[in-house]
């Protein structure tokens, strides 16, 4: 690796994670890229070259406490962390299996959790890093036949909170960024691709938006941020009955 500060993404194969590399690369990161497929984690290494960034590539499975000890391992010097691997899932109430549950988890909450217990001392040691978690808007909102999902996307939100109060001053930025509907592969993985047509266009957004709504919240060190107007415009209603059931009945999953 070069003398560039080092920023650690996971889930940077695609969508929002592969947004975070570009960006980071080019603002003069080299790259920790974690995901399972390695050939789109070597062809961004390709791509994040052009930038002048250089990758190493992590190939993990962090549904699995092996993979999120592999990533510790292979990153503990990083200056900043993207927190972002994830899958979501569409499944009634005692429809999934206790080891998926688990998977699930661990990919989604204790995992993201125990990256940071790992690598977050060190920074605030170095009085340097910077700490961005991907949450949802299912932290702010019950979603039905999604109760997995939104349970641990509230997990990490809660964490990400807390941690950002215990090192401000630090010189350690902890942001949590709880975006709504996002046009990536996440919802075609889970045969879940009729929410493109079903949710209304107004609101999806773009990783882009994403990731310059979290890096926006780091630099102002704000806690939670979600990106894109409309989700802006609406977070003071999130806790209400009405705007619940519009949101259930606009985002309904079947
Ligand atoms: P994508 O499906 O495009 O990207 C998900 C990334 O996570 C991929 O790089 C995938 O890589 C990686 N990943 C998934 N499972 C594992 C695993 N077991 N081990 C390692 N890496 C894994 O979706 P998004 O970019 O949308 O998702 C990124 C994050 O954003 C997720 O945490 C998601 O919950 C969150 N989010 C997304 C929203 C949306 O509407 N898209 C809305 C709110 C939050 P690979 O398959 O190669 O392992």
């Amino acid at each position: 690796m070069s003398n560039r500060q080092l920023a650690l993404i996971t889930g940077a194969s695609s969508g929002i994670g592969r947004e975070f590399a570009m960006m980071l690369a080019k603002s003069g990161y080299d790259i920790v890229a974690v995901a399972r497929r390695r050939e789109l984690l070597e062809s961004l290494a390709s791509e994040l070259q052009v930038l002048g960034a250089q990758t190493r590539v992590v190939v993990a499975d962090l549904s699995t406490g092996a993979g999120v000890q592999s990533v510790i391992d292979a990153a503990s010097d990083s200056d900043f962390l993207v927190l972002n691997a994830g899958i979501t899932r569409a499944a009634r109430v005692g429809t999934t299996p206790s080891d998926q549950i688990a998977k699930l988890n661990t990919l989604l909450a204790t995992g993201v959790v125990e990256v940071c217990e790992a690598i977050v001392p060190r920074m605030v040691q170095r009085k340097n890093g910077e700490v961005v978690i991907v949450s949802s808007i299912a932290a702010f909102t019950p979603m039905p036949k999604s109760a997995l999902y939104a349970a641990a996307k509230t997990y990490v939100m809660s964490y990400g909170r807390s941690l950002n109060l215990e090192v401000r001053g630090s010189g350690v930025r902890v942001c949590v960024v709880c975006p709504g509907y996002v046009r990536t592969e996440l919802h075609q993985h889970a045969g879940l691709a009729h929410l493109r047509q079903r949710v209304p266009k107004w609101l999806w957004i773009n990783s882009h938006d994403v990731v310059r709504a979290a890096l926006s919240g780091l630099r102002k060190n704000k806690s939670v941020v979600l990106p894109g107007l409309v989700y802006r415009l609406a977070r003071p209603f999130l806790g209400s009955r009405a705007v619940q059931a519009i949101w259930q009945s606009t985002t309904k999953r079947n």
